[in-house]
């Protein structure tokens, strides 16, 4: 918990009383400080207490500048003032976002109790917020590789497309899927299939640029959105990865055999005026054409 106030006594005060809550306090001397302090340790902040009448910004501004901070905005602020039952004083904080007011002189149990209550509504807050995250995660990323999911292909694809037509730059699509990937099962068995297809996101991972998105749609099927990138570039990128696979063999299975991972590629154009479906049909027929013409190799879409 962090107590901002300019009177020393005051702050020594609550922190004696708060700390029979079991909470650790930082104390601040004015407001300046107190925004530092909550910034410094803002893990272990579960409620800030301000003066309002402090040097270097008073108990309303230190309150407004953490209502407008997203990292801060939702922490509950008490407000304790010699004005805790003025009106005009008291629909300020409230309008600005104070959890409560407190009156100075302050009663030690009753501020011990609104501080307990607070802390645990923050803790739960905090909770359900990191649950609400793990949730998102497990819903747009493949757990095995990290990289985005299947429905977030779906969304991105529709997506790019809609910038590329926008802006008249060109996009591709590429669909990836690794050769013979049952027989790694087979004879290295699945935990080194595993171990392949990690592999193979983080090479894509690391072979891409920021503004392109890579996903794992199927088992071992993989796909690119490149964005500012025509189908050459896409298959100068398809190249690269190519490369860097052909650099970085896997060690498999008891008798450490050197493993290469290789890959069939279908590519096609983005294209605004065409169908989302259309174009990854062109790129899907692209990757059978490439596996029928003997794998390890790239096809563009004839359109
Ligand atoms: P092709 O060259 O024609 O693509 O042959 P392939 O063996 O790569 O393709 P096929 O579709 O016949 O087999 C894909 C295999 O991928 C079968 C399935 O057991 C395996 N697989 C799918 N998901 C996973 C996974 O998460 N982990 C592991 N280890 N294997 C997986
Ligand atoms: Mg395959
Ligand atoms: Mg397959």
């Amino acid at each position: 918990m962090v107590v901002a106030d300019d009177d020393r006594a005051t702050r020594a005060l609550v922190a004696r009383w708060v700390q029979t809550t079991g909470l650790s306090v930082i104390e601040a001397g004015d407001g300046e400080a107190a925004l530092l302090c909550v910034n410094a340790h803002l893990a272990r902040v579960a409620v800030v207490i301000l003066d309002v009448m402090m040097p270097n910004r008073d108990g309303f501004g230190v309150l407004g500048a953490l209502r407008a901070d997203p990292a801060t905005h939702a922490l509950p602020v008490i407000l304790l003032t010699a004005h805790a039952t003025d009106e005009p004083d008291v629909l300020r904080g409230i309008e600005t976002g104070a959890a409560d007011h407190m009156p100075k002189p302050f009663s030690g149990p009753l501020l011990v109790a609104r501080v307990r209550q607070l802390a645990q509504q923050r803790a739960a807050a905090v909770r359900t917020d990191w649950q609400l995250r793990r949730a998102q995660t497990a819903a747009t990323r493949d757990p095995l590789t990290g990289l985005a999911n299947r429905r977030q292909f779906e969304e991105v694809l529709v997506a790019e497309q809609a910038y590329a037509k926008r802006h008249q730059s060109p996009a591709a699509l590429a669909l990836l899927d690794l050769d013979h990937f049952k027989t790694v099962n087979d004879v290295f068995g699945h935990q080194s299939g595993d171990r392949v297809l990690c592999h193979f996101a983080e090479i894509v991972r690391a072979t891409l640029r920021v503004e392109d998105h890579a996903f794992r749609v199927g088992g071992e099927e993989f796909a690119l959105v490149l964005r500012g990138t025509g189908v050459q570039g896409a298959e100068l990128v398809i190249a690269r990865l190519r490369a860097e696979l052909s650099r970085a063999a896997l060690i498999l299975g008891s008798d450490r055999t050197s493993y290469r991972i290789r890959f069939s590629a279908g590519v096609s154009p983005l294209d605004g005026e065409k169908a989302v479906a259309a174009v990854l049909k062109e790129a899907d027929d692209a990757l059978y054409s490439a596996k029928r013409s003997g794998r390890n190799q790239t096809a563009v879409a004839r359109v």
